[in-house]
């Protein structure tokens, strides 16, 4: 008993540290003087040939080099040593805008938790990834309707995930996430083996508004991960192509370099700039200025949509469970009717 209780905590915390540290690993392209390369996580070493025989570039996380990059543009990163910046493609991209819309009550998940398995894990910064996970049924799409999250469940956890794939996708979906060094459910998703299995289930609380959202203003309130409902959203209105929906999203991220989907926004916006507008808050709060200046006002035909931590709910339009509207937006003047809490 005695030798138990002192192993217990020793054992935690190597449990703890291991988990605490799931960050991507960094990955480096290796490169052969002939221009032959492969990606690897680790220093290439083979005992055949000299040290430098292939070199060992690392790569910025999240990015990949294509099959298709030039023959000579390698040959001149062995020469040069360094990777060629105007050659890396990001390692997992949204693809175009895709309305893949169904009605609710479709959903391959069900209200009982059923068993999804890990086939892949993409990082894209070093702190969020992809992960996508193949459905019970793979002939057919999850059938998700817009808007609506699924639950994931980790022991007594469960947490809400919206999913970036649409319904054009069959036979798996996949969710952006971000890991947070304590964080129960995020911690398990970054750190699973592929094919190891995840329960997941959909309930009729995490059906929000339908598209088409019958609104000719959308707002978006987005803080971290809170981005990926209207992901969904902005899917289904900018991937339709008689949608004339005007979008303004302000989106809070700590840094810069925390923006999660931050080329998706930015391509999309570039192909949709006379509807789609998105503003950055970056360390600090969303507060009465960004929802004045980008925020179509509560008299116009006009919906707002909020996702983000509990703070940005309560401050926002009040707890996300509680249906009355308070806090800023209520004080702004929008209606109960006008305000989605995702
Ligand atoms: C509708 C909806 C959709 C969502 N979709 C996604 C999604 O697609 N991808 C995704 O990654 N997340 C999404 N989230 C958030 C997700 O549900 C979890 O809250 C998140 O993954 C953290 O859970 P956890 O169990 O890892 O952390 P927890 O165990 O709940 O928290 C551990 C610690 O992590 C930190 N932390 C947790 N959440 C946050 C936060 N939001 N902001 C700042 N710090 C935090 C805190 O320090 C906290 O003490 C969504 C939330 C909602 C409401």
């Amino acid at each position: 008993m005695h030798h138990l209780r002192r192993q217990a905590p020793r054992a935690l915390r190597t449990i703890t540290r291991r988990l605490a540290s799931a960050r991507a690993e960094p990955q480096f392209l290796h490169l052969a003087p002939s221009g032959d390369f492969w990606l690897g996580s680790k220093i290439y070493a083979a005992k055949h040939n000299p040290s430098d025989y292939v070199r060992s570039l690392p790569l910025p996380v999240g990015q990949i080099i294509p099959d298709d990059c030039p023959h000579e543009a390698l040959i001149k990163m062995y020469d040069a040593k360094e990777v060629d910046a105007e050659q890396l493609r990001p390692a997992w991209s949204a693809g175009d805008p895709t309305a893949a819309v169904v009605p609710p009550g479709l959903c391959q998940l069900t209200d009982e938790f059923t068993d999804c398995m890990l086939e892949e894990r993409t990082w894209v910064t070093d702190d969020s990834f992809v992960v996508r996970f193949g459905l019970p049924d793979a002939t057919k799409p999850l059938n998700l309707s817009t808007c609506a999250c699924i639950l994931a469940g980790h022991k007594d956890d469960v947490r809400p995930y919206t999913p970036i794939s649409t319904n054009a996708l069959t036979g798996s979906f996949e969710l952006l996430v971000k890991a947070y060094p304590n964080g129960a459910l995020s911690q398990r998703l970054a750190t699973m083996e592929v094919d190891e299995a995840m329960p997941f289930k959909h309930i009729k609380f995490n059906v929000k508004t339908q598209y088409p959202f019958s609104a000719k203003k959308v707002g978006m309130l987005a803080g971290g991960t809170g981005i990926t409902p209207m992901l969904q959203a902005l899917h289904a209105m900018l991937g339709s192509p008689d949608d004339e929906t005007e979008v303004s999203l302000v989106y809070g991220s700590k840094t810069s370099e925390g923006i999660l989907a931050r080329d998706v926004l930015h391509e999309w916006e570039a192909e949709n700039f006379w509807r789609f507008k998105v503003s950055h808050v970056l360390g600090g709060v969303i507060g009465e200025d960004h929802v004045k200046r980008h925020m179509p006002p509560p008299e116009e035909d006009c919906v707002l949509f909020v996702c983000g931590p509990d703070l940005m709910y309560n401050a926002l339009c009040g707890p996300r469970g509680d249906p009355e509207v308070t806090g800023l937006l209520k004080k702004l003047g929008y209606a109960k009717s006008q305000v989605y809490k995702f």
